[in-house]
């Protein structure tokens, strides 16, 4: 009987961006080791046919919500615990590399690529790597240069991030088991998008990743992947990308090539995947259209300070343009705001019994940009305990409820709107810091606009100030021709 493969599992996941002025910090990750890193795969337990035979070794994982960029201590204690892992329970056949790809740390542009470099150095250049990414991951070079197999979501909202981890394990056991190292090819496509743009809900993101099937299903081609590449982070290797891998050399650079192709001929065509505007004209929409109970709840995206995608959650900017309205002051629109994160301010007034009358300053501590924090006169409405956002409030102004959480956190599930009392469907607007709508809100909502708000993901990237991307980058720069030769390996 063959010996069992030795393969090694692990990553750092998150997606930060330089522009928000949050740091993310180890208190922001759940770190997990052990019999806990291995439970996270559920084609391990029970293990599926193809991932039998193989010794799974957990390493590290350590994974937060999108922030700003990583403190560089955390980022070095984990990648040193990796590799003294590697090291410890070594040799290996291969490793499966859990990654986001769009990891920002201070002092570094390419962290990936760091974190890569340092495994393969350990590890040595035998062993196969195969990384699943998510698709607003960036592949650099070196990141390409030393991984054997790399794949990424197809789906945005992402509903295949398991099928993507299984496909990128089983890959890499399928390609131990023929022995053979596969061969690679790497386009860039000089396209920097908003995630928001790229939906694969809407065209031409959801045509452009509906070929990738056809194009796996080709003899010799194991796996084609695209990635969107990650706005807000200002390095020269954010940009669009495709890789295909196979077991002939012609057919994955063809598919790659083909693949890239597409996706720089689509470049015009890409819009925001809901109608866009300020946010005083969303809503002058909005309040109008809460009129008609079959736009009910109306729906409006703070997409500038999404902490879904690095925002540090505590820009005051919409919840002002909302207070001012006088529909919401009288009550005569009943709406939610969620929500801000101010640990400081939920601990002055959760003890209140509810219905105190409240005054509190909220928001605008990490990212002050104007209107900085802001003062709210209400009433307490609910408190809770949220098993992502800590110690939840609801202040309730006029009709507005403003949830307050301890933690960031993003309410895109309708249970969290729930803790604090509130059923979506009963209520005529929800403003959400989100960008793009997770499927329960999308259900859910009668309509929904987009409002293009200021903070440290603003959707409109023209207003970000790059320094360091590789240029010309579209739509940044539109009069150029795109190189999109294949890197081979
Ligand atoms: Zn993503």
């Amino acid at each position: 009987m063959p010996r069992p493969l030795r393969i090694a599992i692990g990553g750092i996941h998150i997606e930060s961006s330089t522009f928000s002025p949050h740091l993310s910090t180890a208190d922001d990750f759940t770190v997990t080791r052990g019999n806990a890193l291995l439970a996270r795969y559920d084609w391990l337990s029970p293990a599926q046919p193809w991932a039998t035979d193989v010794d799974w070794v957990p390493v590290l994982h350590a994974r937060a919500l999108p922030g700003g960029a990583v403190d560089p201590e955390a980022y070095r204690l984990w990648r040193t615990e990796i590799l003294d892992e590697l090291v410890k329970a070594g040799p290996f056949d291969g490793m499966l590399l859990d990654i986001h790809g769009a990891m920002s740390v201070v002092g570094l542009d390419d962290a990936e690529g760091d974190l890569v470099t340092a495994i393969r150095s350990v590890l040595g250049p035998e062993p196969f790597v195969s990384a699943a990414m998510d698709l607003h991951g960036n592949v650099s070079p070196v990141l390409f240069a030393h991984t054997d197999l790399l794949t990424c979501y197809r789906t945005a909202p992402h509903v295949d991030v398991w099928e993507t981890r299984e496909r990128a394990a089983r890959n890499l056991v399928d390609a131990l088991r023929r022995g053979q190292r596969p061969h690679k090819a790497l386009v860039h496509v000089p396209i920097l998008l908003p995630g928001e743009m790229t939906s694969t809900r809407i065209e031409p993101a959801r045509g452009l990743y509906a070929r990738i099937p056809e194009i796996e299903a080709r003899d010799g081609v194991i796996d084609t992947a695209i990635w969107i590449g990650f706005a807000w982070a200002d390095e020269p290797r954010c940009r669009g990308a495709v890789v295909a891998t196979g077991t002939d050399a012609d057919a994955t650079a063809r598919a790659a090539r083909e693949l890239g192709e597409h996706f720089w001929a689509a470049r015009e065509e890409f819009s925001f995947v809901a109608p866009t505007g300020s946010m005083d004209d969303c809503l002058d929409t909005a309040l109008l259209a809460t009129a008609d109970p079959a736009l009910r709840p109306f729906f409006i995206s703070d997409s500038g300070d999404n902490p879904g995608a690095g925002g540090a959650d505590d820009v005051t900017y919409a919840l002002e343009r909302l207070l001012a309205r006088p529909q919401i002051r009288d009550g005569s629109v009943r709406a939610v705001y969620a929500s801000l994160v101010d640990a400081d301010a939920v601990a002055q007034i959760a003890d209140l019994p509810i219905g105190s009358p409240v005054r509190v300053l909220v928001g605008g501590r990490v990212d002050p940009r104007d209107p900085g924090p802001l003062r709210l006169e209400g009433t307490l409405e609910a408190v809770a305990e949220d098993p992502a956002g800590g110690r939840c409030v609801s202040v309730r102004v006029g009709g507005l409820s403003v949830f307050v959480t301890s933690r960031r956190m993003q309410y895109s599930q309708l249970s969290s709107y729930r803790r604090l009392g509130i059923a979506v469907d009963e209520v005529d607007l929800v403003i959400v810091k989100i960008g793009y709508l997770e499927p329960e809100l999308f259900d859910a909502a009668g309509d929904w606009l987009l409002a293009l708000t200021p903070g440290g993901v603003d959707q409109d990237i023209e207003r970000l100030p790059y320094k360091n991307l590789a240029r010309p980058v579209f739509p940044l720069d539109r009069d150029f021709a795109a190189d999109l030769t294949a890197v081979t390996g």
